[in-house]
């Protein structure tokens, strides 16, 4: 449907999972494009004349980067995001999707899951305050350009992501990637501190089953919708580690320190993606696991 489609943040964690699946769009980096800087969006922008943008780019981490950095989140997602539909706009670029995130809902709602018409319910947890805001703000442009302009510009809402290719043991890096590097590096029968109690919920989104969509959403997905993508898994901390140290054969024990447990669920609804996309199969978390810890072995 679209010939010239420009991926911002295509050299991240899911640009280039989505490179390897859909490889003839283009990835951009901030070495092409410093997206903080309008002048060199627009430039960029009306220079290659992309028909559609999949925007990816943004500052990006885990809860402990996230919740000790809220000043530098907010500022630089906030500018990223408002240049890359002003530059769009100006250029004459109808198509945006961009990608929010479930911070983006609120910390707490009356039931769960939530779905998309519960974004603005209440402030997103403490802990990714300034990300979820932002995010939200995204959501906030994108549907003015829809009223004002009549601009195709939409939103999907991933929950975490995970898979081959993610940070693997480094401080900013996501629970899955952290859990799996920390497993492999203990002994057979080990002990793992991990943070908070273990009980809290969460869906983890298979980074090849987010890339597989991405496509279709740039296609399907004209709507102002905060369309969640989050697979039918809802696990607690413990049965992540537990699943992923029997994947990773190992007998560790783990220990819950109490420490930055986050919100208690978060959990959002799948039913209006499985309206668009029809067949929607996730990766269930132990095959996914699998497929991770592969990729790490042969990578790390
Ligand atoms: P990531 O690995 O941290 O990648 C961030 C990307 O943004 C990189 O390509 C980076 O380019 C680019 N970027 C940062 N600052 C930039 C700037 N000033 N100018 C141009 N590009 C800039 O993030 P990700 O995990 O792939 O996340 C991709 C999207 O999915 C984000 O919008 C995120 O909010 C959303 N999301 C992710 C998750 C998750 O668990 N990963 C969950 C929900 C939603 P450089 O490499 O050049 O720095």
């Amino acid at each position: 449907m679209y010939k010239k489609v420009f991926v911002t943040g295509g050299s991240g964690f899911v640009g280039r999972n989505l490179k390897k699946y859909k490889p003839s769009w283009h990835y951009m980096s901030s070495v092409d494009c410093d997206l903080t800087d309008y002048r060199k969006v627009e430039k960029y922008f009306s220079t290659h004349h992309p028909d559609a943008i999949v925007h990816l780019a943004g500052r990006v981490g885990g809860i402990k980067e996230n919740s000790e950095n809220q000043a530098d989140f907010y500022h630089k997602n906030v500018l990223i995001n408002a240049n890359v539909l002003r530059a769009a706009h100006v250029c004459k670029i109808d198509r945006v999707l961009s990608s929010l995130s479930t911070c983006a809902f609120p910390n707490k709602v009356e039931k769960y899951p939530f779905t998309e018409d519960d974004i603005y319910l209440g402030p997103p947890a403490p802990t990714n305050f300034s990300y979820g805001m932002a995010k939200r703000m995204l959501h906030v442009g994108s549907v003015s350009y829809r009223k004002q302009y009549d601009r195709n510009f939409s939103t999907f809402c991933p929950s975490n992501v995970y898979g081959p290719g993610d940070y693997f043991g480094e401080e900013s890096s996501h629970f899955v990637a952290s859990l799996i590097n920390k497993i492999h590096n203990t002994k057979k029968h080990g002990i793992i501190e991990l943070w908070g109690t273990g009980k809290p919920l969460r869906q983890q989104l298979y980074v090849t089953d987010l890339c597989r969509l991405i496509p279709i959403l740039l296609s399907e997905h004209n709507s102002e919708v905060p369309l969640i993508v989050a697979p039918d898994e809802n696990l607690s901390i413990f049965q992540m580690a537990d699943i992923s140290r029997k994947q990773l054969n190992k007998q560790v024990e783990f220990v819950f320190n109490g420490n930055l447990e986050g919100q208690f669920r978060k959990d959002g609804s799948n039913a209006s993606l499985k309206d668009l996309v029809c067949n929607m199969r996730f990766t269930k978390f132990s095959e996914g696991i699998e497929k991770t810890y592969q990729w790490f072995l042969e990578n790390k």
